[in-house]
């Protein structure tokens, strides 16, 4: 069958299906060149214009000021749990992790090999369902950093405001993997903010680091020289070889969000399509049930659960024969999880809140 999938994967997640037809039509002759991106050079004159346009859009996109590096990295949003440590702090240095889920809970333990970092406050106690008030918590105040991930994938849980480093001289560090370019976003309040593309910006294989340049060269003596800011800003991302591919989807994607009218626009487009989502759920009298405390639901990962736990499977085999696929949440937590990233159109929502009446109906 040529028929796609309506794909509410976490990642790698659906991608604009305009861009991946950009993408075949390029893919055996980029421009002319005789060649594709896959066979080019990576310091030819191609690529360089494909990963300039790639970062020059992606500063449009988020009005990164000219303070702020764009690092096309490698090794996956996992990779950055040691690099920033290893980057902004010596080994004795204190550092502090809000964690609102499994990310910035693997984010804490991996910062203790490489510094001094604590759990300012966990909401593991709460099965990850909630954000802490800013005053909730106690923060160091020699803290070189505040560490959040401002999208929980697994458990659904987003930052809608962001806390401000109690220490003058230290920065606010986000993970982004699973928000990223899924709304406006103030750069400047934060000194790091990082995401692998695979859920909202491009396949996986290519990792996005924003950082403020006076933050960079202070690299701990041991630190591999794949994971120094510096080799990387020094060198625009090309000290060795970089995904080229993976950079050249992201630059289309980031063309594309730019043609929609830039993030307030996907904002929109995104608030849309969570609301009928969470209405579904909350109008739905406790058959279908989200954890989440309201004022910090996730516009891009809805974990929901049946009141009925024994009918889940079956949930989710007949939205599969529907063409719904990857509904089922993550093995950590159970029930379902639909992920909703910005190339998820308002009609696979739509579709995906038909049937779910249609199955209330039949089991009520
Ligand atoms: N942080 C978040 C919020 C994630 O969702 C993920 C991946 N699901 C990661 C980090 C890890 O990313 P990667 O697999 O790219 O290392």
């Amino acid at each position: 069958t040529t028929e796609r999938v309506i794909n509410f994967a976490a990642g790698p997640a659906a991608l604009p299906e305009n861009v991946l037809l950009k993408a075949q039509s390029d893919l055996y002759n980029w421009r002319g060149s005789g060649m594709s991106v896959m066979e080019m050079s990576h310091r030819g004159k191609e690529f360089l214009s494909i990963i300039q346009k790639a970062e020059s859009d992606l500063r449009l996109l988020l009005h990164i000021p000219p303070d702020y590096s764009v690092l096309f990295l490698q090794g996956g949003a996992t990779t950055q749990f040691a690099a920033l440590p290893l980057n902004l702090c010596n080994p004795e240095d204190p550092v502090d992790y809000v964690v609102t889920g499994s990310w910035g809970d693997k984010a804490f333990k991996e910062a203790q090999k490489y510094c001094n970092p604590k759990v300012v406050w966990s909401g593991k106690a709460e099965k990850y369902t909630k954000v802490p008030s800013f005053d909730g918590f106690e923060q160091n105040p020699h803290a070189k950093y505040l560490h959040l991930c401002a999208n929980e994938t697994i458990h659904g849980v987003e930052f809608k405001d962001y806390p401000v480093p109690k220490n003058p001289n230290g920065v606010l560090i986000a993970d982004m993997s699973s928000n990223f370019c899924s709304k406006p976003v103030d750069v400047s309040k934060f000194g790091v903010i990082y995401a692998g593309a695979q859920k909202n910006v491009g396949p996986s294989g290519v990792t996005i680091v924003i950082i403020r340049k006076d933050l960079i060269g202070n690299a701990q003596d041991v630190t591999p020289v794949m994971l120094d800011y510096k080799i990387h800003d020094e060198n625009s991302s090309l000290y060795n070889t970089p995904p080229c591919f993976g950079i050249y989807m992201c630059g289309l994607v980031f063309d594309d969000l730019l043609a929609q009218g830039g993030l307030k626009e996907v904002e929109k487009k995104n608030q849309r399509k969570a609301k009928i989502l969470y209405d579904a759920i909350d109008e739905s009298r406790g058959f279908f049930r989200c954890p989440v405390e309201k004022s910090v639901r996730s516009l891009m990962n809805v974990p929901f659960t049946l009141e009925k736990a024994e009918l889940e499977g079956e949930f989710i085999k007949e939205a599969a024969k529907e063409k719904m696929v990857q509904l089922k949440g993550h093995r950590s937590v159970g029930g379902m999880r639909a992920s909703i990233y910005n190339a998820m159109p308002l009609a696979g929502v739509e579709k995906l809140v038909a049937f779910m009446k249609e199955f209330q109906a039949r089991h009520t």
